[in-house]
């Protein structure tokens, strides 16, 4: 597996591989990998002759109170599970490399980015549709994956995509999970023992939600009540939001229907995690 560092050689790779004939599958990450990346490697690793990955820490993608500067870090575990897991290239640059002096230049995606995380988090997908368009010019993939864990990312990316004509594939992974529900994230390193008993309420809430929907309750106001008192059992949750939205637009519903989608985002102690379900 190679490691690459600048963006011109990134470029010349992309160039010599499409050259040879090969599709170059791309997978998207801040690093810190763990089962949930793994698994958006093997499906790229399944659709692609060579799967590239970057490990990039985007710093404008995070608010000023955010946690750029303590989200987590591991570059050689990331390097040795990325080639396990089927990776010929992780891309690893720094920030100087992917912003340079007179970066002036941004990508951002209107409406679909007003709600959800995009209303608790100002700015941040305009960092990320900035930064995966870049990567897009720099690894000049055939298809990227991304995972439905963040399902307003995929669908911004898929909106930006089909809006810049991007001549790539979108495919949406499905979320991994640990044994007992909680779904995979680097910042579920950030938990204490407690925290991490406190923040499997996020899974079981939206499970629960899930099962009221397939036994017939339609009316989103009162699945959002169970989730919301599901979750405000644990003494260190905060709720961001919990909202049940159309899968396609992302504006609120008030009657579930076949594909609606229930998400959720909570702080246990100050880790901001999130987690959604389809309904229906
Ligand atoms: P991140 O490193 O958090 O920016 O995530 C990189 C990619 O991995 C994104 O497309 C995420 O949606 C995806 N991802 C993160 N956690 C999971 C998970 N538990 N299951 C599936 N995909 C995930």
């Amino acid at each position: 597996m190679k490691i690459i560092t600048t963006v011109s050689e990134m470029q010349q790779q992309a160039d010599d591989l499409r050259k040879q004939g090969r599709t170059i599958g791309f997978v998207p990450t801040m690093g810190y990998l763990h089962e949930g990346h793994l698994s958006l490697i093997r499906t790229a690793r399944s659709h692609a002759d060579t799967v590239v990955v970057s490990v990039f820490v985007n710093p404008t993608q995070f608010g000023p109170n955010e946690d750029f500067a303590s989200y987590p870090r591991d570059i050689e575990g990331d390097e040795e599970k990325a080639e396990k897991a089927g990776a010929d290239i992780v891309f690893y640059p720094e920030a100087e490399e992917m912003y340079g002096p007179g970066f002036s230049t941004s990508v951002q995606v209107e409406g679909l980015t007003n709600r959800l995380c995009g209303a608790s988090r100002p700015g941040h997908f305009k960092g990320v549709t900035t930064v995966v368009s870049k990567l897009f010019l720099i690894v000049k993939p055939h298809l990227a994956v991304f995972g439905q864990k963040d399902a307003q990312q995929a669908a911004v990316i898929r909106r930006m995509v089909s809006d810049l004509n991007f001549d790539i594939s979108i495919i949406t992974a499905p979320i991994v999970r640990e044994h007992d529900g909680l779904a995979m994230s680097s910042r579920n390193k950030y938990l204490s023992a407690q925290e991490r008993k406190q923040a499997l309420a996020l899974h079981d809430a939206l499970e629960s939600a899930r099962k009221m929907a397939e036994h017939g309750e339609t009316k989103a106001a009162v699945l959002i009540l169970h989730m919301q008192q599901r979750i405000e059992r644990e003494p260190d949750a905060r709720i961001d939001y919990i909202e049940i939205v159309d899968t396609g637009t992302l504006e609120p519903v008030s009657t579930v229907h076949s594909r609606a989608l229930a998400a959720v985002a909570v702080y246990i102690g100050s880790t901001r995690l999130i987690d959604n379900c389809v309904l229906g």
